[in-house]
């Protein structure tokens, strides 16, 4: 197992004014009473130091963190420790010019905004309130201006998956440094029927295969997406002429969004963009979950508690949770994950398994491949570093 996380993700809050169909916390309108204080989350930060160099990114999110006034002051804190710090707050008002300066001034990395539809419609209908697009689209404007980075999130769900050509060439318009994809895992408001079939993840896969050559930004296949290497590598041997396409099974889903891309991209509602040689950079790894009152868990996904910052340390937690030692062992995982060729690279998601199973090392119910299609190889985990395929978890740096 890694000796330490990649990231931590901390809940620095439930309280926010949207109402997003996916959310995973079913955040609300006011705080919780027991969220961490200002001196608590700064211990956080500590503790995130006690990990050693280089040390674990501090990923804030929500509930919406720009409802917590100390926030600025947190992150300024967590700067002055030499950690990198990005925030994913929600896109209300509160993501005003006022605000964003001051998230550039405390010394932010990268800011993180959801994207869930090309239009207005489509995406203010997802995030429960209207007006949600018009404010992503000004937030941008104005992190543009004051020279903030920002990324660009989607979780793909079957109410997005035909628009993902517009969302993408829409990221890159807005100015966005990455777009990176969740695959909806049906926590929370999330509903397992508002998810997409294990086919349709297939093409999803393949299509954002395709995305990543523009290097046009960083694309990263995030949360839920597991399978998503084992794709990458099987369109490498097909390139390599090492793999018949055949065995891709590309379904309708991949062919009209392959189709809708070219179209929009010859039509010219799209600003022209070509295949770069440029090879972008991905940071990306595991990391572990901090909810809003301490209590840490394997993901934000996965609701099983292995202990809590208020009464021990994060370092002490991370190295005796038995849970994480079992999602990091290939060997204990059932089902045709266990008998996987691509499982040393792979794994399915955990998460996943868990919300739709109960067990954490069933295999992903999501994931279409049949194991022993393409058979055991040596060279995939450099396939996938050359590659710069994300969440790739076992790049994380030892102490
Ligand atoms: S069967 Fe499991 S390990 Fe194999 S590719 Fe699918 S999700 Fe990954």
């Amino acid at each position: 197992m890694n000796k330490k996380p990649i990231s931590i993700m901390w809940e620095s809050t439930i309280a926010c004014g949207l109402a997003c169909k996916h959310c995973k916390a079913s955040a609300k309108k006011t705080p919780d009473p027991d969220e961490l204080s200002t001196e608590e989350a700064m211990d956080l930060v500590d503790q995130m130091v006690e990990f050693g160099k280089p040390y674990p990114i501090l990923r804030i999110t929500g509930g919406n963190a720009l409802m917590r006034d100390d926030i600025f002051e947190i992150i300024k804190c967590a700067k002055g420790e030499g950690l990198n710090v990005t925030i994913a707050p929600s896109t209300t008002p509160l993501l005003n010019r006022e605000n964003i300066t001051k998230l550039k001034e405390a010394g932010t990395d990268v800011v993180a905004i959801s994207i869930d539809g090309a239009d207005a419609e489509s995406h203010d209908n997802f995030r429960g309130v209207k007006g949600t697009f018009d404010t992503m689209v000004k937030a941008t404007q104005i992190m543009n201006d004051v020279k903030l980075p920002f990324r660009l999130l989607t979780t793909v769900t079957k109410f997005n998956v035909r628009n993902l050509p517009e969302i993408f060439l829409l990221s890159k318009r807005l100015g966005a440094i990455g777009w990176y994809l969740y695959m909806l895992i049906p926590t929370g408001r999330g509903k397992i029927e508002h998810g997409i079939s294990p086919a349709e993840f297939e093409d999803v896969f393949n299509f954002i295969y395709d995305l990543m050559k523009y290097r046009v930004m960083t694309i990263n296949a995030i949360a839920g997406s597991e399978p998503f290497r084992r794709v990458a590598i099987m369109r490498r041997l097909v390139e390599e002429g090492k793999l018949n396409e055949e065995v891709l099974r590309l379904g309708e889903l991949y062919r009209f969004l392959k189709n809708k891309l070219d179209n929009l991209l010859s039509s010219g509602s799209f600003e022209k963009i070509e295949v770069s040689a440029k090879k972008k950079h991905n940071n990306f790894g595991k990391g572990i979950f901090v909810s809003r009152n301490g209590s840490v868990y394997p993901s934000s996904f996965m609701p099983i508690e292995i202990g809590n910052v208020l009464n021990d340390r994060l370092a002490h937690i991370y190295a005796s949770a038995e849970i994480l030692r079992d999602l990091n062992n290939t060997k204990k995982l059932k089902g045709r994950c266990g008998i996987c060729e691509f499982n040393d690279v792979c794994r399915g998601s955990r998460s996943r398994a868990y919300a739709v199973t109960g067990d954490y090392l069933a295999e992903d119910p999501y994931c279409a491949y049949q194991p022993g299609t393409v058979g055991k190889r040596e060279g995939n985990e450099a396939i996938l570093q050359e590659l710069r395929v994300t969440n790739f978890s076992r790049q994380a740096p030892s102490l």
